[in-house]
């Protein structure tokens, strides 16, 4: 029998879509979610596709499509990062969109989810084909972002400097400067202290903490890390700064492996050189999927979505799963994962928040005009990893299910519980 159609998914309709929409339904089912509330908690509000012209370095003009996907207005503006990469669609930037939604809503901020992306390799364009990108990607979404109404960030495939041309492109056209249109800027327009680093140093933080709570010492601990952008790489420095030994790492062009601890500057430093891993000697070759299956202590997804699926979940020999990615773990994976018990996941809407706090805290110093130090930074967001960790566990606890399922039904339970008060309009 073919199974109705939900409504408005079909626009998004994507492996990850559903697998965002599935997640979604198991936590609406658990909590015994009001139906009244259910459908308009889960699907996206609204959407943008734009295309965007850039002219490229040898004279010709090249089209690229780009979205942004805005999950719910219902707790303030919206916030989420902005992918370049060529897998990217409408489908994944709507699941990505609504994992924002829960992150924010876990760790207390008021924003709703959203999320941005240009199907494009940005590794293939130059300096200034990339300025180009970014510029116009920027002034095709001028109408559906702001300070009050939707704030990008970096993600994927984008940095600091994508953020300046962006602001700058806004902030050009409504005449003034605007720097809290978007975060993850430079720390010279506006950016905060702590912003690159803060994911990788969040996902560190709460696997020392959870390695506390399973009495393991950090410096007994090894850890594999799948991804060596900016969060990888911002984890595996904080996580040596607690004493853990990194194993294994790796990007696109493949991994390196060495028991005995991988030389962290060295490996940044050939990335810098030559951006990205290839040709580095530091360890034995490993492939990003055999990387997923080394022994460690830690196993650290940092890169794309769905890696972890049935195919390889019975064959993870970590302790914890510390999700860095959004959506790394199939909901197949994660049940075959459930059932072994032996793992200790600590769910990507928790794991990688790091990032939307400092985030937040950007856009709180650009709009007071009133600037914080490192220290403060980082101990702010550290204080707000720590209640949200504690009320996972605290839900976790209440509902005897898993720690996504708990992180989900809290994110979830706050979205809705907002949408309940403010009523249903006219
Ligand atoms: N792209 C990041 C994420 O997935 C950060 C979003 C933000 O800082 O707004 O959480």
């Amino acid at each position: 029998m073919k199974t109705p159609a939900q409504p408005g998914s079909s626009l998004y309709d994507s492996d990850v879509f559903r697998m965002a929409c599935r997640q979604f339904d198991l936590a609406a089912d658990l909590m015994g979610l009001d139906p009244d509330v259910r459908e308009r908690t889960k699907l996206p509000k609204r959407c943008l596709t734009v295309t965007v012209p850039v002219k490229h370095d040898d004279g010709r003009v090249r089209v690229y499509e780009g979205y942004r996907v805005q999950h719910h207005l219902s707790l303030g503006p919206t916030k989420g990062g902005i992918r370049f990469h060529p897998g990217v669609t409408i489908g994944e930037v709507a699941a990505l969109a609504m994992w924002m939604s829960w992150k924010c809503a876990i760790a207390g901020l008021p924003y709703g989810g959203a999320k941005g992306g240009v199907s494009v390799d940005p590794g293939a364009l130059s300096r200034r084909e990339l300025e180009g990108l970014s510029r116009r990607y920027m002034q095709e979404i001028i109408p559906f972002v702001g300070p009050n109404i939707d704030v990008p960030a970096p993600d994927m495939g984008t940095n600091e400097q994508v953020m300046a041309w962006m602001m700058d492109t806004y902030s050009n056209q409504v005449g003034n400067s605007v720097p809290a249109v978007v975060t993850g800027k430079p720390l010279s327009v506006g950016g905060s202290e702590g912003r690159r680093e803060a994911t990788g140093r969040g996902v560190a933080y709460l696997v020392k903490r959870q390695l506390e709570a399973m009495g393991i010492d950090p410096r007994d601990a090894t850890v594999a890390i799948q991804g060596f952008g900016n969060v990888g790489s911002e984890a595996a420095l904080a996580l040596r700064e607690y004493g853990a030994r990194i194993v294994a790492i790796s990007d696109v062009s493949g991994g390196f492996h060495n028991p005995r601890g991988l030389d962290l500057d060295s490996a940044l430093a050939h990335v810098a050189a030559h951006r990205g891993l290839a040709g580095w000697r530091g360890g034995d070759a490993v492939s990003n999927e055999a990387l997923l299956e080394l022994p460690c202590t830690v196993l650290v997804p940092a890169a794309l979505e769905r890696v972890i699926t049935p195919a390889n979940a019975g064959k993870l020999r970590c302790r914890v799963l510390a999700e860095a990615a959004n959506g790394p773990t199939t909901n197949d994976a994660d049940r075959i994962l459930e059932e072994r018990g032996d793992i200790e996941i600590i769910p990507d809407i928790l794991c990688n928040s790091g990032g939307v706090v400092v985030s937040y805290f950007e856009w709180v110093q650009d709009l007071q005009s009133l600037f914080w130090a490192r220290a403060e930074v980082l101990e702010k967001l550290c204080s707000i990893l720590d209640r949200a960790r504690e009320a996972v566990e605290g839900q976790r606890r209440r509902l005897g299910c898993s720690r996504r399922l708990a992180a989900l039904t809290l994110g979830i339970g706050r979205v809705a519980e907002a949408k309940a008060s403010r009523g249903l309009f006219p």
